[in-house]
């Protein structure tokens, strides 16, 4: 059956599937981070469906809250109308949102993906300011709609389109290639005091914008986290300049990053945050959420027939509360660091790894060839040929990994929050023993 359901779908489907191509599996059961494909094999999974997996596979947590709101008789799509689902899911997501954010903070119910979300934080700082500009980074990664495409820095997925907006691209602080050609802090320093030369000189053609929108931890970019100090430069600078932030935490909000959201670690408060994977707990939701101030939306100003289905909301606050509960941030930073602790020693054995880097379970191995000549950060080349042979060699091995980056060749780690002291070992065995098979 296998063959047969990849071979219909081949001849069926749009040729722009990704990761069917990557992974000829036909899932049929998974549970926590082990998915089972139709032929009996069972595989490890560390993409968690690009990070929206927190819990993991079917966690028991999260069918028994869709079961108990099947099981209720409640009305699965009311548009935007409010119900009690609304309104525990509401209470979940402001009871884990950074406190002096949530004191004064609403949310938009969007349409179902982090890019609906991206596309509302735009529009809603537009409709604030009365300004169009966006200033966003080299690496980043917003989703696929005119507007947040535009945001997006890779131009292998924005081409053709000549993209809606106007985006004024800054240097992200990537430490181990730094535009600047400086690596670590110091390569931050310059990125942030280039964005602010940039905004006040009257000749650097950049008007007024309407927001400036950031990952603090790149994900698709190659998991590229920026430092504390940059995140809270970027800060005081649109502070000082009356320009709202807008921190993209799709994919790293939720506890991925060793707390519930990126931005604590450097305690800075956004005016706009957009969130959504792991917030639906394994559903499709998103949601803007933002500084009262900018509430300057008129009803039916921004609307759409998908905004907070019922059954999303029951899991995603079931989701948020156990992540809570069980203190699943704390252990994500604990495992997180062992293992990049474990990976970063691998490198010493394996020069083909450039570096490796993350936060919590958001981890990035980038792959290099070390016989190249490298930049004046002292970085090799990047090896997006050899990190493609590791992904084909961790699935021959029952593991899923994903490519990221800005030549695809960063190994993307995105387990479940759950996963268990065994299973972070097997991943490592399982990618040590591919990287090595694959370079030698
Ligand atoms: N922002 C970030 C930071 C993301 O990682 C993604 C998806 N990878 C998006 C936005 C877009 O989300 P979606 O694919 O659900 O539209």
């Amino acid at each position: 059956t296998r063959d047969a359901v990849l071979h219909r779908q081949h001849s069926r489907e749009s040729a722009a599937r990704t990761y069917a191509r990557t992974f000829p599996i036909v899932p049929v059961r998974a549970d926590g981070m082990t998915v089972e494909g139709a032929d009996g094999r069972r595989y490890l999974d560390c993409l968690s469906g690009a990070g929206t997996l927190a819990l993991g596979h079917n966690h028991p947590v999260v069918l028994d809250a869709l079961r108990r709101t099947l099981d209720s008789g409640a009305p699965l799509h009311v548009l935007d109308l409010a119900t009690a689902e609304k309104d525990d899911y509401t209470g979940a997501l402001f009871e884990n949102l950074p406190r002096d954010f949530a004191e004064s903070a609403k949310v938009h119910f969007c349409g179902p993906a982090g890019t609906d979300a991206v596309e509302a934080a735009l529009k809603l700082t537009q409709t604030a300011t009365g300004r169009r500009g966006v200033l966003a980074f080299t690496g980043a990664y917003h989703g696929m709609t005119a507007g947040a495409l535009a945001a997006t820095g890779n131009v292998a997925v924005k081409q053709p389109l000549p993209t809606g907006g106007e985006v004024t691209r800054l240097p992200y602080p990537y430490a181990y290639r730094c535009p600047f050609g400086v690596g670590g802090e110091r390569g931050a320093e310059l990125s942030a005091a280039y964005v602010e030369r940039l905004l006040d000189d009257p000749s650097g053609g950049v008007l007024p914008p309407a927001a400036m929108i950031l990952e603090a931890v790149q994900g698709e970019g190659g998991v590229i986290p920026a430092p504390d100090g940059w995140l809270r430069e970027m800060r005081r600078i649109t502070a000082e300049r009356g320009i709202p932030l807008i921190v993209d935490e799709v994919q790293t909000g939720a506890g991925r990053t060793g707390a519930m959201w990126a931005v604590e670690h450097s305690g800075i408060v956004p005016d706009v945050m957009v969130l959504s994977k792991a917030i639906g707990g394994s559903l499709p939701m998103a949601v803007v959420v933002y500084h009262e101030d900018y509430d300057g939306w008129q009803p039916g100003a921004h609307t759409g027939t998908f905004r907070g289905n019922t059954l999303a909301m029951a899991a995603g606050a079931a989701t948020l509360r156990h992540i809570a509960a069980a203190g699943l941030a704390e252990r994500a930073a604990v495992v997180g660091a062992r293992m990049t602790e474990r990976l970063t020693a691998l490198r010493g054995e394996l020069p083909v790894i450039g570096d490796v880097r993350g936060r919590g379970l958001m981890i990035g191995v980038e792959l290099v060839d070390p016989s190249g000549t490298p930049d004046t950060c002292g970085a090799h080349p990047a090896a997006p040929e050899l990190a493609a042979r590791v992904r084909a060699g961790c699935l021959a091995r029952g593991l899923i990994v994903e490519l990221g980056g800005r030549h695809d060749a960063v190994l993307r780690l995105l387990p479940p929050l759950t996963i268990t002291d065994e299973q972070a070992e097997a991943v490592l065995d399982r990618l040590a023993d591919a990287i090595a098979e694959a370079s030698a």
